[in-house]
């Protein structure tokens, strides 16, 4: 399942990883991919800005702002919705 296009915000630092496959095993939706030893993101539109990958991750590579992307992006959406369909 993919979520709205290009607003999660998650980045993977390659310099600071080891390889070791930890943000693959814990992230829920198969965001994340290793090739030639560096995680990298294969799915980022796949990212629900959980934080799983960020709080295991023993190098602190990955950074997500957790809340201010996808997630943020739907829960605006439903309010919006909910909103529009008071004022009608
Ligand atoms: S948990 Fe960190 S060090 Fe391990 S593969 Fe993922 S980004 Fe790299
Ligand atoms: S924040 Fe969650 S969903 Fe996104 S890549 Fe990390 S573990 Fe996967």
């Amino acid at each position: 399942m993919k979520y709205i296009k290009n607003v999660a915000k998650i980045e993977i630092n390659q310099e600071k990883c080891g390889g070791c496959g930890i943000c693959l095993n814990v992230c829920p939706h198969a965001v994340i991919s290793i090739d030639e030893g560096k995680a990298f993101l294969s799915n980022k539109d796949r990212c629900i800005e959980c934080g799983a990958c960020d709080i295991n991750c023993p190098v602190n590579a990955i950074g997500v702002e957790k809340g201010v992307g996808c997630a943020s992006a739907i829960i605006s959406s439903w309010f919006t919705r909910s909103k529009a369909s008071k004022t009608i």
